[in-house]
């Protein structure tokens, strides 16, 4: 904990108006902190929860001063923010994560560089950052393989898959010829990840570690509960994961993400300097949510250990799950029958405009055991017309 930790009753800020940065002003004010959010959009997830919404893009700089002079920390919702935004806070304000490890975050060559000093696995990978260095390759050992846009990212977009050499010569051209990391394609058994915590003081805490189904290149469910990740390998996610933070001296929330591979190895696939959609299980199934860690770490208040009460299981709940109607208005699912099984948890957005891949809220279902969430969760997805997992 800092010396110097910034109470309940003033005002913290994040930069993005998205649904985690709603979830965060969500936390933050329950412990009794006013909250600004910097955002350009009028209408955005955070910016209708918050106490104060500055609008402005990520790099007015008048719009960066009105949220440092209002806040007593800043912290960021998103990843992109550009590391100049982040720097201007930092001369006035306190600022969590820091922006190296924010830069580091953003870019996946120099990630997975980060990712090699810890001595942590990685997918076999080439960075492409010019015509030069596509000729130059031997892409063979790395075919079929994934051509991934170094920056900008995210839910699967900005990625190609690819078989040939030809396919990736054409494919570099389709993502407009900008830096790319081509990674062999891993024959994956699951995938997994870990929020750690970690404190100014260096101070680190984590939630359990937790198994991940993606569809299409976005979350579909997360799943935490004993048993569900073999125990040598939630040690190994673990271990990588403290040294990923450790080695990027982090303050604040971290998401690690991993594959495992059906030979039964661990590879970190990537990392968020943020919360996550993986972690949002916590807000209903452990004693203390990846938000709440979130403002604890950016205030300097104490991280105790998080303690997972209730096995639990998360679906995402996408845009394809709305229906349109005769006159174009958007149906919502069947809140009230899903609801009515026990132990669900609905957390929407506030988006008005569902679209498919939209991440429009998530549904997290808390049991007795296992079993019974497995249950639960899978009647909640037939009533939704989220494929059975
Ligand atoms: P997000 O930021 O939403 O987590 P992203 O767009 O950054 O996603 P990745 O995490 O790189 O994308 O990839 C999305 C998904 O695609 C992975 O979770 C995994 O299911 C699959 N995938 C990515 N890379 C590989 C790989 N090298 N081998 C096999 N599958 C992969
Ligand atoms: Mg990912």
């Amino acid at each position: 904990m800092s010396a110097h930790a910034i109470l309940p009753g003033a005002t913290l800020g994040v930069l993005g108006g998205g649904q985690l940065g709603r979830m965060f002003v969500h936390a933050a004010q329950a412990m009794g902190y006013a909250t600004a959010v910097l955002d350009p959009q009028a209408v955005s997830p955070a910016g209708l929860a918050s106490h104060r919404h500055i609008r402005a893009g990520y790099e007015d700089r008048e719009g960066l001063e009105a949220l440092a002079q209002s806040c007593a920390a800043v912290t960021t919702e998103f990843e992109n923010v550009p590391a100049g935004s982040l720097a201007q806070l930092a001369r006035s304000v306190v600022v969590s994560p820091p922006a190296q490890a924010v830069a580091i975050a953003q870019d996946r060559a120099a990630e997975k560089a980060h990712f090699v000093r810890c001595g942590v696995p990685v997918a076999p990978h080439a960075l492409i950052d010019s015509q030069a260095a596509l000729a130059a390759l031997d892409a063979a050992p790395l075919l079929p393989g994934i051509l991934k846009t170094a920056r900008l990212g995210y839910d699967g977009k900005g990625q190609v898959r690819v078989t040939t050499s030809a396919e990736l010569a054409d494919a570099w051209q389709q993502l407009g010829g900008v830096p790319c990391v081509l990674e062999k394609m891993l024959p994956l058994a699951q995938e997994c990840s870990v929020i750690v915590a970690r404190g100014a003081d260096g101070a680190l805490v984590h939630l359990p570690v937790q198994r991940n189904l993606h569809r299409g290149g976005i979350l579909a469910v997360t799943e935490v509960f004993d048993g569900n990740v073999p125990p040598a390998l939630e040690n190994q996610a673990l271990a990588a994961a403290k040294s990923i933070a450790n080695g990027l001296q982090y303050v604040g929330v971290l998401c690690v993400e991993f594959f495992v591979l059906q030979d039964g190895s661990l590879v970190v696939n990537e990392i968020a300097p943020r919360p996550h959609n993986s972690g949002h299980w916590s807000q209903d199934g452990a004693d203390v949510s990846q938000f709440q860690l979130q403002v604890r770490c950016m205030a300097g208040l104490p991280l105790t250990a998080p303690r997972q009460h209730s096995p639990t299981i998360m679906l995402n709940l996408l845009g394809e799950l709305w229906r349109t109607a005769v006159d174009g208005t958007a149906l919502a699912p069947p809140w009230a029958e899903v609801l009515r099984l026990p132990g669900c948890h609905l957390h929407l957005y506030g988006k008005d405009q569902p679209q498919p891949g939209r991440k429009m809220g998530h549904l997290n279902i808390t049991g007795a055991d296992a079993r019974t969430v497995r249950a639960t969760a899978l009647r909640a997805a037939e009533l939704l017309g989220i494929e059975a997992f």
